[in-house]
């Protein structure tokens, strides 16, 4: 199979809005469909036209960006949802019936009959006024394979350029999943496309299936993003069929990363850790034994590499480290320790790993610093932090730091007195050098309301990164002390270095 023989319609936009919780505004729809479509997606559903005037505009706007990609809008089968997505311009509609007969009693309250009228009235409908229709069956897995397949047959017939088998909530296996898309691919002469839910964990081994059993579209959201278990992932899907079915998506593998951080961050919908592909720790390597066999051979523990899909690979250090990786770490730091330097600083490591730590950058460092007799110097230090915040103020702080003999004075505002105190010093940083916050993140280590938090953030310079914690029962302190630990160390490192 060669490239294009699979085409991707992503639906981040519209089932992934579906995700409880979240909901987009047109600017983030739109800074979402122009990264999309700059990874390579050739279809890009941007919402369902008739829920909202912001979608409209959303969805209006995203025709208007001239983009690589087809714009398309979800409709029922409905006159009124096929106007509205007229009314943004949109290239092709995803109308999607009811197949199952459990959804068209409980849900739709028809008969098979009924629904067979009323969906292709509308598909004519749509096909009238120009559209592209994909003519899609929700809840595929569960219906009447007679009946999917006269259906569907009948909307070939009036004109509709694709159809879709929704496995709507997920109860397909690999197995049946070949079965039902090559059965129904061999019947139709239009693309067939394929549309999986992850109730059961299976649904990008679904959509591979599909694939091998005859299905020439695939329908993903980034990061997995839908409703319960979500949809097919995207960069899983695209990763699985390259490696396992031999299929070249158009899409740019090496921006899978980015553009799952993007999503992450607008949406606000956090990618677990142990997500595949894009996931902190899909690169990441902690016990001993996998780092010393990484460092030697990556494909050792990495069945793809991390370049491939815009990752880096980490070494993580605590209690499972291996002396070749503090070693492997202390050579691209530029040092040369001894043997027993080597093995205190192995120790101390292992110390702080079973306190139930990882260990920071900063903190690796300043244990490398304190066996090493360097003298470490704080370029930065704290003096004064303010912050006023309540139900009649806009939550405002003011940060005061020393930096060699000058002192810098900066206030922010903020949706809370973190944000604000974060803003605060994030200018005090920038006043005084390049570095960049990247990440910021909080736990508490103890529960309850005085519970001790510890906040780690990521800076960058641009050349390097670091990681630093900052640890108290102010999380406001927590958090500003972790930034100025990790400036502290940036800066040293810089001056060392030279
Ligand atoms: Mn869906």
């Amino acid at each position: 199979m060669a490239k294009s023989n699979v085409t991707v319609l992503d639906t981040t936009l519209r089932d992934g809005e579906q995700t409880p919780g979240v909901s987009l505004g047109p600017s983030e729809k739109i800074e979402i469909a122009r990264a999309i479509d700059d990874l390579g997606v050739d279809i890009i559903e941007a919402g369902a036209a008739i829920v909202s005037e912001g979608e409209r505009k959303a969805i209006k706007q995203i025709s208007k960006e001239k983009l690589n990609a087809e714009i398309c809008s979800f409709t029922r089968a409905v006159r009124a949802d096929i106007d509205a997505a007229l009314s943004c311009d949109v290239d092709s509609i995803h109308l999607v019936v009811p197949t199952s007969d459990i959804h068209l009693k409980y849900k739709l309250g028809k008969t098979r009959a009924e629904l067979v009228k009323m969906s292709y009235d509308a598909a004519q409908y749509a096909l009238d006024h120009g559209l592209v229709v994909e003519f899609s069956a929700e809840d595929a897995s569960r219906a009447d394979l007679v009946f999917l397949t006269k259906l569907l047959k009948g909307a070939v017939k009036l004109g509709v350029q694709r159809v879709c088998l929704c496995d709507t909530v997920g109860v397909l296996t690999p197995e049946k999943s070949k079965e039902l898309y090559s059965k129904v691919a061999g019947e139709l002469k239009v693309p067939v496309a394929v549309h999986c839910h992850n109730d059961f964990g299976m649904a990008t081994a679904n959509t591979v299936a599909a694939v091998s059993g005859g299905a020439r579209e695939v329908h993903v959201t980034i990061n997995g993003m839908g409703e319960r278990g979500g949809n097919a992932a995207l960069e899983e899907v695209v990763v699985a069929l390259d490696k396992f079915a031999g299929v070249k998506t158009g899409i740019n593998l090496k921006k899978l990363y980015s553009v799952s951080k993007l999503v992450e961050k607008v949406t606000g919908f956090p990618i677990s850790p142990a997500k595949p592909v894009v996931g902190e720790n899909a690169f990441t390597h902690a016990a001993g034994i996998h780092t010393h066999a990484v460092l030697k051979y990556p494909a050792t523990y990495e069945p793809m590499t991390p370049e491939m899909v815009g990752q880096k690979r980490r070494l993580v250090f605590g209690k499972h480290v291996g002396s070749h990786a503090i070693e492997s770490e202390l050579k691209k730091m530029g040092l040369k320790p001894t043997k027993e330097q080597v093995t205190e600083i192995f120790g101390q490591v292992k110390r702080l790993g079973d306190q139930g730590k990882f260990v920071t950058d900063t903190e690796f460092r300043a244990i490398v610093d304190s066996v090493l007799g360097r003298e470490f110097e704080e370029a930065v230090k704290l003096t004064d932090l303010t912050v006023f915040s309540g139900n009649r103020v806009t939550p405002t702080s003011s940060v005061k730091v020393k930096f060699g003999d000058k002192e810098v004075v900066e206030s922010g505002i903020g949706i809370g007195p973190v944000d604000a105190a974060m803003n605060a010093i994030k200018k005090v940083v920038e006043g005084i050098s390049n570095i960049r916050l990247q990440e910021y993140h909080v736990d508490s280590i103890s529960g309850g309301t005085d519970a001790v938090v510890n906040v780690v953030v990521k800076l960058t310079d641009g050349k390097r990164i670091v990681t630093a914690r900052g640890t108290s029962g102010d999380i406001i302190m927590a958090s500003v002390q972790a930034m100025i630990n990790g400036v502290n160390r940036l800066l040293w490192d810089r001056r060392i270095r030279g």
